[in-house]
């Protein structure tokens, strides 16, 4: 077996905790030849010495780039009043924020406290914020991290909002694990990279309504106790335990395999898919599926250009292609599609059609601990 190396710490103990198969790389919005697309294996690594889970660095091999954007979570606002309210940040300063593949800009946001932005490429700065997907999509996490810790002045801080990995596990959202996002952040793994640059995390937060998280750290020895309580939380779900990502591998699984059985009581065409999702590109993928066992998936997006569903045949349509075909059944690629998919295409069950899902309906997953 090839040798995996740490993107963070470069130790090589380690497990494999989550294997999705061979996906396209490009996700969700490319247009190339059916084949042409690179695919990738996209398997989760739980370091051993750091806890940084990852999508694996393997030694000479070329590594993924391109990932797909990020919806923008929606929570900016939140996490800055938290910031005000935790690290008495000062009114005025200098302010850098990373770019990044997804959400918005902070500096709205930021704006009434007279913090002026860095413009300066290499000076330093008061805060310095990644909110914006941009460090967990670095393929050289250490770097990244130290060249964030760099452009902070003496008593500046560094405000780091990710996507939970707590949140992820705890939910089974394995649809979150895509190629190009490299890195999957707890709270304590956050803590211990910090620590190995010479931060000290401050404090941290969760979002639990967005699947969010959030560290302030500086060059300090302030540490407020929400930083341990965070780091408990996060590996009560299990963020560090090989076994914990067992309940996601089987998610996965059982969701590819509820796939093929809602496609085996129909024929030819009698079936169509809604919902050209990550997790759709996903499942699709993992099933093997073409456009003979699936006559199109709907995206219910007006601005999309997809002609077909990465690394598969199946020819990506509207809803009013939808309705027009009137099938038997149509499959949400996910069971939190449904209400949205029945208003899109109403027509559906009056035609005499039927909804599957690929999830059982019922509230959304998430209290499982
Ligand atoms: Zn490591």
């Amino acid at each position: 077996m090839t040798a995996v190396i740490c993107r963070f710490c470069g130790g090589s103990a380690g497990s494999f905790v989550l294997d999705l198969g061979l996906l396209p790389s490009t996700g969700v919005g490319r247009t190339e030849p059916v084949g042409a697309e690179l695919r990738v294996d996209v398997r989760l690594w739980l370091c051993a010495e750091c806890g940084l889970v990852q999508l694996p660095m393997v030694a000479g091999g070329a590594d993924v780039a391109g990932p797909a954007a990020f919806p923008d979570p929606g929570v900016a606002s939140e996490v800055v009043a938290w910031l005000m309210a935790n690290s008495e940040p000062p009114d005025t300063g200098m302010v850098l924020e990373i770019p990044g593949p997804g959400g918005r800009s902070w500096s709205q946001v930021l704006a009434g406290r007279s913090l002026r932005p860095v413009t300066d490429p290499a000076a330093a700065a008061d805060i310095v914020i990644d909110a914006r997907f941009a460090l967990m999509c670095a393929a050289d996490q250490r770097h990244a991290l130290l060249a964030r810790a760099r452009r902070l002045r003496s008593r500046g801080l560094l405000v780091l909002h990710f996507p939970s990995l707590a949140a992820l596990l705890a939910r089974r959202r394995w649809d979150q694990v895509r190629p190009g996002v490299n890195a999957y952040y707890s709270i304590p793994a956050v803590v211990e990279m910090l620590a190995r640059v010479g931060l000290t995390a401050r404090a941290a937060q969760e979002f639990p309504e967005h699947g969010t998280a959030a560290v302030i750290a500086g060059r300090t020895e302030e540490e407020d106790d929400s930083v341990s309580r965070g780091a408990e939380r996060h590996l009560r779900v299990g963020v560090r335990s090989v076994e914990a990502y067992g309940e996601l591998q089987s998610a996965v699984d059982n969701e590819t395999a509820a796939l093929r059985a809602c496609l085996k009581d129909y024929e030819f065409g009698e079936v169509y898919g809604y919902g050209v999702t990550p997790r759709a590109v996903a499942l699709l993928n993992r099933a093997g599926l073409s456009q003979s066992d699936l006559a199109a998936v709907v995206d219910p997006s007006a601005t999309s250009r997809l002609r077909r569903v990465p690394g598969t045949s199946i020819p990506v349509v509207d809803v009013a292609a939808l309705t027009r075909a009137r099938p038997r059944a149509v499959v949400a690629f996910g069971a939190e599609l449904l209400p949205q998919a029945r208003r899109a295409a109403s027509s559906i069950e009056a035609s005499g059609g039927t909804w599957l899902t690929t999830t059982p309906a019922g509230p959304p997953e998430g209290a499982r601990r």
